[in-house]
């Protein structure tokens, strides 16, 4: 049987086109646990194998739910560590899809996400499901992930999620390791009938080492491909953590509009905001005890949705204030023409300089006004 998720509703479609992010965020990570049984070498949660006992509990999630409502039709990502661990999952997905959020779900490619529950998943309205896959072939993505036969049943769970009608997602993590594989990429995320491929560029946090980050001239040089790809192929691109993928869509769309040049926006349910996504700025995360951060990326804990109110952080806390203002931006990003669209990648300036206003060290760009 297939099941048709429900994708569109008119409200939510009305608030994704106006929402402002001083008062919502477009997206909300909730790390409903960390517990996973992979331990892959990038992880930013530095997931474990058991579950926290004080994870937040059902009714605590479904309390955080009802303060989430308050933000309109954000996306609401469950993830983890690996989400399918928690047995209260699809209740927990289907109350926020009676508030109004948008469930998305990012299951670690265990032998948990049978076609049933993913039937279940869709049932309780996810709308979209994401993988990662970190390579178009086994040898890279299965000692990226230290489990064999993980990138095997990768490709059965995107199998089952499109037979079950969700739309799906393939998340690929770039390294020193993989970059080169990138291109043998396209055709296999064609292939699988992904309807967005998301290219994340790495944090250095977690098990993530800055070693195996690649230099500011690789990602020009990736941000810049992935722009021409994005006008030739049929899936949307995503650049994840590369906020300047902004800057060089501007300079490389010839007059054209830089937003709809590359391709923000997909019919899925899900679409993208025209303004640009950063920590704290459109983004919120929920860690698996509670605490609120601006970011996974950027874990700066600014309350705890035990004892504050979620809502008021995201909207009055001083961190996400500065993080909505270009002007308290230092350094390259301070002076740059591209500051209001692009800002840098907050947590990673966080991560290698230990400072959250400061420049991306991932972005090779020299601003005009820079004389540093
Ligand atoms: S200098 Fe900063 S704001 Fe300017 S494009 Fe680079 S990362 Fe973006």
């Amino acid at each position: 049987m297939l099941v048709q998720p429900r994708y569109e509703r008119a409200t939510r479609d009305s608030w994704m086109a106006q929402v402002d992010f001083d008062l919502a965020p477009f997206t909300i990570a909730w790390e409903v646990t960390r517990a996973c049984v992979f331990s892959c070498v990038h992880c930013r949660a530095d997931a474990q194998r058991r579950r926290h006992p004080e994870e937040l509990s059902t009714e605590e999630g479904f309390a955080l739910i009802d303060r989430l409502r308050e933000f309109g039709s954000p996306i609401l990502v469950f993830t983890g560590g690996d989400p399918m661990m928690r047995r209260d999952l699809f209740d927990l997905i289907a109350y926020a899809d009676e508030a109004g959020l948008r469930p998305s779900l990012t299951p670690t490619a265990t032998t948990s996400p049978t076609k049933q529950r993913l039937r279940l998943a869709a049932l309780a309205g996810v709308r979209r499901v994401a993988l990662s896959l970190d390579g178009p072939s086994p040898e890279v993505h299965d000692a990226f992930r230290r489990v064999e036969g993980s990138w095997e049943r990768t490709m059965t769970i995107l199998r089952n999620a499109q037979e079950v009608g969700l739309s799906t997602q393939v998340n690929t993590t770039v390294t020193t390791h993989n970059v080169h594989l990138l291109p043998g990429m396209v055709d296999f995320v064609r292939s699988v009938g992904a309807v967005q491929w998301s290219v994340f560029f790495l944090v250095p946090m977690g098990r993530a080492q800055q070693l195996s980050m690649i230099s500011a001239e690789e990602h020009e040089r990736v941000l810049t491909w992935l722009y021409e790809l994005s006008r030739e192929v049929d899936f949307d691109i995503k650049a994840t953590a590369a906020p300047m993928y902004r800057r060089v869509a501007a300079q490389h769309s010839d007059g054209a509009d830089p937003v709809a040049g590359a391709g923000f926006s997909f019919h899925d349910g899900l679409d993208r905001p025209v303004q640009g996504v950063n920590d704290g700025r459109g983004f919120l995360f929920v860690s698996h005890l509670g605490d609120i951060t601006p970011s996974g990326f950027l874990p700066i804990t600014v309350g705890n949705v035990r004892h504050d109110d979620v809502v008021d952080v995201y909207r009055n806390h001083d961190l996400f204030r500065a993080l909505r203002d270009p002007t308290r931006l230092s350094g390259k990003c301070g002076v740059c023409e591209f500051r209001d669209v692009c800002g840098g990648q907050r947590g990673r300036a966080y991560a290698v300089t230990g400072d959250p206003l400061a420049s991306d060290p991932a972005c090779a760009y020299v601003p005009a006004g820079w004389t540093g």
